[in-house]
């Protein structure tokens, strides 16, 4: 199906590596034009070869910087000519108890996870209204949906952009001039940050990696962590001419690892 985006620009957040890397390659996939960032530089610019050698019709620019800081989303945004697509990404909180946690801790969580999308969708929302065609995605956590007693410093923020986003997507000057945000919720995907959050878990407890993966991923009905391709591709299709009517929604990706009705 031809999601009939080809020629826009989007600007996806954080997107060297796992689920903003698999975004921005099925967009990518489908003509759009995009941006990229992430701290790293080297890591950033294979994965802008990578997205040119996909396909050599769009034009990919990458941005080294800290999505999270005020000078990362300016120059984020300063190299988009125009965005029409916005995929809100950012590292992870780290784990742990709340006991342990100073304001300077919950801070840079709000600031990662909470401030930094919106503060990018304020830059971006109006001239899309304008324009009359915008994608917003935020990718959060399946977290939101059902809390991780260690990650509560991820629970927290993405809650709070979660409550901010299901008003503020019900806004007609927004729905009414085709912009939609949504928020995608991953549950387990393969992905480097997995990968060192089983490592550590595996460290702590003695046991095998091995064991350790298998476990979890027997703990999820579809018996195996999700891929940053699948992500990338629901997104696409969250940010298709065909999905207009979908907004304000949380779309959890999960095997099927939340256990709930609805
Ligand atoms: P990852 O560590 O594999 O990749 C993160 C990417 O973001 C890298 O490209 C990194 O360079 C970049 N990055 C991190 N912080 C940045 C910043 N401040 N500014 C610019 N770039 C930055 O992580 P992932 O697994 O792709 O996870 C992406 C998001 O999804 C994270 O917020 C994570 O907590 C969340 N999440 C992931 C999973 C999972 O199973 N992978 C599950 C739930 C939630």
């Amino acid at each position: 199906m031809d999601l009939g985006i080809a020629g826009r620009w989007a600007l996806v957040c954080a997107a060297s590596k796992g689920l903003g890397a698999g975004c921005a390659e099925a967009l990518v996939g489908e003509g759009v034009h995009v941006v990229i960032t992430a701290r790293g530089e080297e890591a950033l610019q294979a994965q802008a070869e990578r997205l040119r050698a996909l396909n050599p019709a769009v034009q990919v620019r990458s941005v080294v910087g800290d999505i999270a800081t005020e000078a990362g989303r300016a120059a984020a945004l300063a190299a988009c000519p125009q965005v029409d697509i916005l995929v809100n990404n950012a590292g992870g909180p780290p784990p742990g108890d709340f006991r342990d946690w100073d304001r300077a801790a919950w801070l840079a969580a709000l600031e990662a996870n909470m401030l930094t999308p919106i503060e990018l969708i304020k830059a971006t929302v109006d001239g899309m209204a304008q324009r009359g065609f915008g994608r917003v995605v935020n990718i959060t956590s399946g977290a939101v949906k059902a809390p991780i007693d260690v990650l509560g410093l991820s629970n927290g923020a993405r809650s709070g952009l979660t409550g901010f986003v299901a008003g503020l997507a019900r806004q007609p000057r927004l729905a009414g001039r085709n912009v939609t945000i949504n928020n995608l919720l991953p549950g387990a995907f393969d992905t480097e940050r997995l990968g060192k959050t089983l490592a550590a878990g595996a460290a702590k407890s003695g046991q095998p990696l091995d064991e350790l993966r298998a476990r979890r991923m027997a703990a999820i009905p579809a018996q195996r962590f999700g891929s940053a391709a699948e992500f990338g591709a629901l997104c696409a299709m969250l940010c298709s001419a065909q999905a207009g009517y979908l907004t304000g929604q949380n779309i959890l990706l999960d095997g099927g690892a939340y256990p709930g009705t609805f």
